[in-house]
């Protein structure tokens, strides 16, 4: 049994809060959308709504090799920490590359879904939010790239299921873009139901099929806005969740589907993303006891992230105490 396994659950667990200072110093080519500044806004914009001290904190260890196997081959791996420099820049894909930092930062960004997870499962934290970059859902199997190196949430979904036993769980991604890495790791694993909605065509300019019970996968064209959006969820997400009953929700909390985003056009609000995480948290307390593990993907206009993300992050801890 793990260390943080044994600790006493707290009659009313708080909801935790993860990151790392060395998710700041990934740094890509300057003026990359994909900045340091990124989780800072949410943080700072947590301690203006006075949140921030209400949550519980915790650093982000590093995923080892054997939480990481679960998602990606040993060999994959291998080749992130060889093409780490010691110094400028190591580009992986047009626009994915690595500084000396990148390699701290992906190693914590996937440990904090590790720890989130534990947190959840032993009843310390109730809900997660992993406060990290670089974001992981486009990272595949065998394949960085979309700003991706380890694919976060695929690890913490693994350790649910091979570390905790569970045998169902559930991914949400409202992210703009199809997270067509965590596809890629699950798509023929049937103890995960996988929810996409994204723009499309967009990047990666992939829109694969949905398989009944298993991938539900939502397109919606550019300034589709809040009604298709809802409508999408409703229609399509909800009744699979449903029919599905998840252990555990994890969501890939992508705030670039907001109408203010530089790099899409769906036109989403804040209360957008106030809808969709009270959504989420009543799927969690119908059926997997209120366990919900989510995760910062994208999200680029400053002022829209710090304002959802922070909406989301309170909107997880509206209910936590219910
Ligand atoms: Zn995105």
């Amino acid at each position: 049994m793990d260390k943080t396994l044994d600790e006493p659950r707290g009659a009313n667990p708080p909801v935790a809060f993860i990151s790392h200072a060395a998710c700041r110093l990934h740094q890509m080519s300057p003026g990359h959308p994909e900045q340091p500044a990124r989780v800072s806004v949410i943080a700072e914009e947590l301690r203006t709504r006075g949140l921030h001290d209400f949550l519980a904190h915790y650093e982000a260890p590093r995923a080892t090799d054997d939480q990481l196997a679960r998602a990606h081959p040993a060999t994959y791996v291998e080749y992130i920490r060889a093409k780490a420099p010691a110094a400028g820049l190591e580009a992986l894909d047009p626009d994915t590359a690595m500084c000396p930092d990148t390699l701290e930062a992906a190693l914590r960004a996937a440990g904090a879904n590790v720890l989130a997870v534990d947190l959840v499962m032993s009843g310390r934290a109730r809900r997660a939010f992993c406060n990290v970059r670089p974001p992981g859902h486009h990272a595949e199997r065998s394949r960085a790239m979309g700003f991706c190196f380890f694919n976060n949430v695929a690890v913490g979904a693994a350790h649910a299921l091979e570390r905790h036993g569970l045998e169902r769980v559930a991914i949400l991604d409202f992210d703009v873009h199809l997270g067509n890495g965590t596809e890629d790791i699950f798509r023929d694993d049937a103890r995960v139901l996988l929810c996409s909605l994204y723009q499309y065509p967009l990047y990666p300019d992939m829109n694969p099929p949905s398989v009944p019970g298993r991938i539900v996968n939502c397109p919606l064209p550019g300034g589709s806005g809040s009604e298709a959006f809802r409508a999408a969820v409703t229609q399509h997400w909800l009744p699979a969740l449903e029919a599905f009953a998840p252990q555990m929700i994890f969501v890939s909390a992508g705030f670039d589907a907001h109408a203010s985003d530089p790099l899409a056009e769906l036109e989403l609000t804040t209360d957008d993303y106030a809808w969709i995480t009270d959504t989420a948290c009543a799927v969690a307390d119908r059926h997997a006891g209120g366990r919900l593990v989510s995760t910062l993907e994208g999200g680029y206009d400053l002022a829209a992230l710090a304002a959802s993300g922070a909406t989301h992050v309170e909107r997880l801890m509206a209910g936590a105490t219910s």
